[in-house]
């Protein structure tokens, strides 16, 4: 095998690690990008942006089913064409990476398409070539859809996000296993289509590791917008004939035209050779530290570190890394206020702990929750939501916050300000709020702590 020598390989594309190889190689380094699929990862091709283009247009066919009473009337006659063709040629160019690869090698980087693999410390394959790196390797592959184990699954025709994203044709229904954040958001923005869609959780509410409330808010929208919500199911098999799956749940046979299976994602760590530097290929993520090393000359960042499956984690995680590689001083990675933003229509916006969390980890927790519906945003929009803070009250700063509403998201920004910067509570609470803003409902919620 030809072997090369070089000072950086980042093995696995995804936004940080593409922004990690651009950014090492205008820095002079020789750096060498190594993916087997697509440059830029999942997000770009099959995940944050391609779903959020669906859920944009499904807003807004919601948004025109809401005139009726408000304000005149309207018929509103979805249509996935241009959805699917902005997918494709806007987001995606077709599911090519070319404007990427071109990208990343006019930063000064040399991209090889293949599947790359340790073979000990600082040394790649690839292909038929091997890369010696002298200063060291960035993981960041990233992770794919997993198949959970249910009885016949595997030998169906099952779609995952991949998929999804790609058709250019909706069923007449669609089952979709996972009620968690991909799950969720793809149900809804697919159902406002017109397709009935029925939500398979196994966990007690949707939406997984937020607050109770909110997984429990959304449901209750799903349900009135026809979508069907069965949560903690046990779901025993699966199968596919005559064009149509057949799914049992408890006991009942429930069919679709389509699957959707959204029940987790499963680390590409398995196939990289971790073994031959020490580490453990079966495991669910690699342990790294605050500047995201995870042994000598060996660095690793993106969903694989398991500090959250967000793009921004891994492009939060990339800058650091970077400093790190070229050994410049900066912030050491903090965990402490992660935000993250479900675009279901309410919004679910959070960070850092839950309530249980909080207590768990034994704080002394005050808790404020507030119904958006009762701020007077809120009640003018008729919106769903609510407001959730939790205090660790020894300290009197907000340790987490979960906000459910019409732009969830945005009003976020103000709460992962106060958790990251630990702003007393007090200074929340004297403050002043424009009005009538959403986010002045987090004025009531300060006000309800208790
Ligand atoms: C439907 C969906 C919606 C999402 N929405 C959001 C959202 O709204 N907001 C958000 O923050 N996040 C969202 N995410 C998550 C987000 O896509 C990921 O967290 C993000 O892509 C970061 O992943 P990563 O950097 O770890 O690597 P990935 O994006 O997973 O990329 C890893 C890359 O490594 C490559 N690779 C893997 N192994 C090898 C190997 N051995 N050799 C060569 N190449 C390899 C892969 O081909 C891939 O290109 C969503 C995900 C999905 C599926």
């Amino acid at each position: 095998m030809a072997t090369n020598s070089c000072d950086v390989v980042v093995i696995g594309l995804g936004p940080g690690g593409e922004a990690a190889a651009a950014e090492l190689a205008r820095a002079g380094l020789e750096v060498v990008g190594i993916d087997e699929r697509l440059v830029g990862g999942e997000c770009p091709y099959f995940g944050c942006i391609p779903s959020k283009m669906i859920i944009r247009a499904a807003n807004l066919l919601a948004d025109g089913r809401r005139i009726d009473d408000v304000a005149g009337t309207a018929e509103v006659h979805p249509d996935w064409t241009p959805v699917h063709a902005r997918i494709r040629d806007e987001a995606t160019d077709d599911w090519d990476d070319a404007v990427a690869v071109k990208r990343l090698e006019e930063a000064g980087a040399r991209f090889v398409r293949g599947h790359g693999r340790l073979a000990g410390p600082r040394r790649v394959e690839v292909g038929g070539e091997v890369f010696e790196a002298t200063r060291g390797i960035l993981l960041n592959t990233g992770t794919r859809p997993a198949t959970p184990p249910i009885d016949g699954l595997g030998d169906t025709p099952f779609w995952t996000n991949r998929d999804v994203l790609r058709t250019d044709v909706l069923p007449a229904s669609l089952g979709v296993v996972g009620g968690g954040p991909i799950g969720a958001e793809l149900a809804q923005g697919i159902a406002r289509f017109g397709v009935q869609v029925t939500v398979l959780e196994v966990g007690p509410h949707l939406l997984g590791p937020v607050e109770p409330e909110a997984g429990m808010l959304v449901a209750d929208v799903f349900g009135d917008e026809g979508i069907q919500v069965l949560t903690g199911v046990t779901i025993s098999s699966v199968s596919h004939a005559q064009g149509r799956f057949t799914v049992v749940v408890d006991e009942q046979e429930l069919t679709f035209e389509k699957l959707l299976v959204a029940a987790g994602r499963t680390p590409n760590l398995d196939d990289l050779g971790l073994e031959t530097v020490g580490l453990d290929p079966s495991a669910r993520s690699i342990e790294v530290d605050d500047r995201m090393r995870a042994g000598d000359g060996l660095w690793a960042i993106g969903d694989i570190t398991g500090h959250g499956a967000f793009t921004h984690m891994s492009v939060y995680e990339s800058r650091i890394a970077v400093a790190s590689i070229l050994g410049q001083d900066g912030p050491a990675a903090d965990y402490r206020a992660v935000p993250h933003v479900t675009f279901t229509d309410p919004e679910v916006g959070g960070v850092g702990m839950t309530e249980k969390q909080a207590r768990d980890r034994g704080l002394n927790v005050r808790v404020g929750t507030i119904d958006l519906a009762t701020s007077t945003r809120g009640w003018i929009a008729q919106a769903r939501g609510l407001v959730k803070l939790v205090e660790d009250a020894d300290r009197g700063v907000l340790v987490g916050a979960n906000v459910v509403g019409p732009a969830g998201g945005e009003i976020l920004a103000m709460l992962t300000t106060a958790v990251h910067a630990e702003v007393p509570t007090s200074t929340l609470g004297s403050m002043i709020y424009a009005y009538p803003t959403l986010h002045r409902a987090v004025s009531q919620a300060v006000e309800a702590l208790a």
